[in-house]
């Protein structure tokens, strides 16, 4: 059995420990939810300050080139680019995780259409995050493509020479599941497949080595491992051997390689500079990079190598304790056991109440969330969601999540009303 001693002991070894002082972690609340908002880091109050009291106040407009908000889409994808195994001016942060999704799509079916112009199907998983199944549909209207989705154990073999694009979140929103992005790369090459990534629950939290693995494009959101904030800007990374080869869609001036030459033509920038369309949110952007800061900090301790190592720690934590003291209660696990096949969040299952349970979790100031299944007896079911930043969650913190959620299952606390109320976010 493992106890709250034990677990106080580990954090006290934790070499990251340092890093969660970074973070504004309100009392009284543990967080399991950086898999859908990241804390904020603790400089953020006061950046977001600077840019709007001396950047924009003071600077006016001469801070697109005295405060560098021109370059800072580029720049904060050069500092984050090692932990997604890319290269420097391969990487920018720019829109949303859905908009870069749509541009990148667009480059692959526009890249397919040129290299293999029979090709009629685009593939994904039945469970992928559904705003990435939206897109694709969209660009399939577009393209004449056939959106065909599986199961995770499905794609290996369908990954035929009839398949144009594969489209695949490494780690899956609703289970954890991560796929093993460079033998499903090599898989669909070998077969003239365009691979194109999510990383919005790898990004920060697993390893990522998009050159390792050969991908062709990946997009990610910044506000869910990266602590950038509520909607912060998105990124997008191209392989250098594809990124020149088509305009991306969303032909903006800041995708422009002359922009403040005001021409009517559009002739694209070189390199990833073209897959910025518009304008940029600056107080936003500037305040990612106070999570990315984080990041930049946690390679002198330790890089990835440690965050995924106390993250594997703490899932695996999580899973014990619920399986030691939460039996009875009719809980599954959907999360991975194998350490290679999981992401940095444990879901579990139950047939019923899963809303209401998370609702009472919350209400003692436990916070994960809820996803809803569809409905049926089939592999999709409702889901009880705890995501784990290694930058700021504590051992301890793990314990006493299990014990509120035992206290919660055992009370029947959940039963009440006010935790069946659906809120408009869950
Ligand atoms: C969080 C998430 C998104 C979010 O997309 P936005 O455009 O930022 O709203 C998209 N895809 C996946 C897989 C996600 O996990």
């Amino acid at each position: 059995m493992t106890t709250l001693q034990d677990c106080q002991a580990l954090d006290a070894q934790d070499t990251l420990r340092p890093l969660r002082e970074r973070f504004v972690l309100p009392e009284g609340v543990i967080y399991l939810d950086g898999n859908s908002l990241g804390a904020s880091p603790r400089a953020a109050a006061a950046r977001a300050a600077e840019i709007v009291q001396q950047e924009w106040g003071q600077g006016l407009i001469r801070s697109w080139n005295s405060a560098g908000w021109i370059e800072l889409p580029r720049r904060l994808g050069d500092q984050f680019a090692p932990w997604i195994g890319a290269g420097p001016g391969e990487v920018v942060f720019t829109d949303t995780t859905s908009i870069n999704l749509y541009k990148v799509l667009t480059a692959a079916a526009r890249i397919v259409r040129e290299d293999a112009p029979g090709r009629r199907k685009l593939i994904s998983e039945h469970s992928n995050f559904p705003t990435d199944l939206y897109i694709a549909q969209s660009v399939c209207q577009e393209y004449g493509l056939e959106l065909v989705l599986l199961e995770p154990q499905e794609i290996a073999g369908a990954l035929r020479d009839d398949v144009a694009i594969c489209m695949l979140t490494h780690v899956n929103y609703r289970t954890g599941a991560m796929h093993d992005m460079a033998a499903v790369t090599a898989a669909a090459h070998a077969q003239g497949i365009v691979c194109v990534w999510d990383l919005c629950h790898s990004a920060g939290a697993v390893p990522v080595d998009l050159h390792g693995a050969g991908a062709d494009f990946a997009v990610g959101c910044s506000y869910k491992y990266l602590n950038g904030g509520p909607g912060a800007p998105a990124f997008v990374w191209a392989h250098p051997r594809l990124i020149d080869r088509f305009w991306q869609p969303l032909a903006g001036w800041f995708g422009h390689a002359e922009p403040f030459r005001f021409v009517p033509d559009y002739h694209p920038a070189q390199g990833i500079q073209r897959y910025l369309c518009g304008t940029q949110p600056m107080v936003s952007m500037g305040v990612l990079q106070c999570g990315l800061d984080v990041y930049t900090e946690a390679a002198q301790f330790g890089g990835m190598a440690a965050l995924r190592a106390k993250s594997l720690a703490l899932t695996d934590l999580f899973i014990r304790l619920v399986e030691e003291t939460c039996q009875g209660h009719g809980l599954g696990l959907a999360t991975p056991r194998a350490h290679a096949r999981r992401g940095s969040q444990v879901c579990l299952t139950r047939d019923d109440g899963a809303y209401a349970i998370v609702q009472a979790l919350i209400a003692r100031g436990v916070i994960g969330d809820f996803r809803k299944g569809d409905g049926g007896a089939g592999p999709h079911k409702d889901i009880l969601r705890f995501g784990f930043t290694p930058l700021y969650t504590g051992f301890e913190d793990v314990w006493h999540a299990v014990r509120h959620l035992r206290e919660v299952l055992e009370s029947g606390e959940w039963r009440s009303p006010v935790f069946h109320q659906i809120n408009a976010v869950t």
